[in-house]
């Protein structure tokens, strides 16, 4: 039960995120919890299934697994991916 309707997704140019399950995170060293959700996409460069977490506040997720990793590079469309 991950607290989201059944379904439920958000588009983020064409890369689907969906919702796994709403756990509490501990920042090393910080006395203060914080939740956040843990979300399944597939890798904008390789399609591979990852895992990454997020805030509440859904803001700038990682698009990308540590395999493809390029911060600063600009995703390409979805649907013009996968040539190789
Ligand atoms: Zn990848």
């Amino acid at each position: 039960m991950s607290g989201f309707p059944d379904g439920f997704e958000i588009d983020v140019g064409g890369q689907v995120f969906r919702p796994l399950r709403v756990q509490t995170h501990t920042k090393a060293g910080a006395a203060v919890v914080i939740p956040v959700v843990y979300w399944q996409t597939e890798c904008a460069d390789c399609g591979a299934v990852m895992e990454l977490f997020t805030l509440l506040r859904f803001r700038h997720p990682r698009r990308r697994c540590d395999a493809c990793a390029a911060p600063g590079k600009r995703v390409r469309p979805a649907g013009k991916r996968r040539a190789a």
